[in-house]
């Protein structure tokens, strides 16, 4: 199998109905053609209409941005892995550094989540990254390796293989700070010498690396240049479609002779 080329946009709570079939439709009708494919993370209410409409298009995924760990039952508000699959999405983000914060999930949660993912054949975008007291003590590897071994290292290599992980320092998410080229690829690089530790070279260079935070048109090149960068999870930039697409041809660029 080989490696994806991702830009995955994470419209979180923003859009009514009409507006993100409207941002859906710009990206549909000018996505680019190249290596590079492009997952769509909208919220809940826009999955069935944004999935119809990009049915067609065989670079573009739709993705939910968050399930429910249990399989089904009295939890009122909540969304199964179930139902997200049942209206056609083949992505779900899972342990936002905004779920964890906000909603306290803690990385035994997030496993539980990965499995029932998985189960529903929905592949997961697992998200992982130090916040700024950590980045600044040096122990920003240390910390990720944790997050993924409590969070992902039970599964087995089959499943494993469906897993896209994006690396998220939280001080660069919504904040306009980015994580340099330099030490995005210091952290995938690490990322995957540990995942060929646990499963193998041949799974490692299989497995998508995501960076995220304020990745944008103006920085997305030295970005997705670097070897272990395989793309982007997209917050701002995924709002307007000009600028999400800007990002999709950058990672194309990037990754025409990889
Ligand atoms: C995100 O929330 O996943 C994200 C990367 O946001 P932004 O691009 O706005 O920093």
């Amino acid at each position: 199998m080989e490696r994806k080329y991702i830009v995955a946009g994470n419209w979180k709570m923003n859009k009514t109905f009409d507006e993100g079939i409207q941002l859906a439709s710009a990206v549909n009708s000018a996505m680019p053609r190249g290596v590079a494919v492009a997952v769509l993370g909208t919220p809940y209410i826009h999955l069935k209409t944004v999935g119809d409409l990009i049915s067609e298009n065989s670079s573009l995924f739709l993705s939910a941005q968050n399930c429910h760990q249990e399989e089904k039952g009295a939890y009122t508000g909540e969304i199964s892995a179930a139902m997200l699959a049942s209206v056609g999405a083949q992505y779900v983000i899972i342990g936002h550094s905004e779920r964890r914060a906000y909603f306290s999930e803690s990385n035994e949660l997030l496993a539980k989540k990965v499995d029932i993912a998985i189960k529903h054949q929905l592949q997961p975008i697992f998200c992982c990254g130090e916040g700024l007291e950590i980045r600044k003590k040096g122990e920003h590897i240390p910390h990720v390796c944790r997050q993924l071994e409590a969070s992902l290292f039970h599964l087995p290599a089959e499943d494993m293989k469906k897993v896209t992980i994006a690396y998220e320092p939280i001080w660069a998410i919504g904040t306009g700070l980015t994580a340099s080229p330099e030490e995005a690829e210091e952290m995938h690089k690490a990322i995957r010498g540990l995942i060929a530790d646990n499963y193998g070279e041949n799974i490692s260079g299989q497995i998508t690396i995501l960076y995220g935070g304020s990745c944008k048109p103006s920085n997305a090149d030295a970005l997705f240049a670097k070897p272990n960068v395989d793309g982007g999870l997209i917050g701002g930039a995924s709002l307007n479609a000009p600028d999400f697409v800007a990002l999709i041809d950058a990672l194309n660029k990037a990754k025409s002779g990889a």
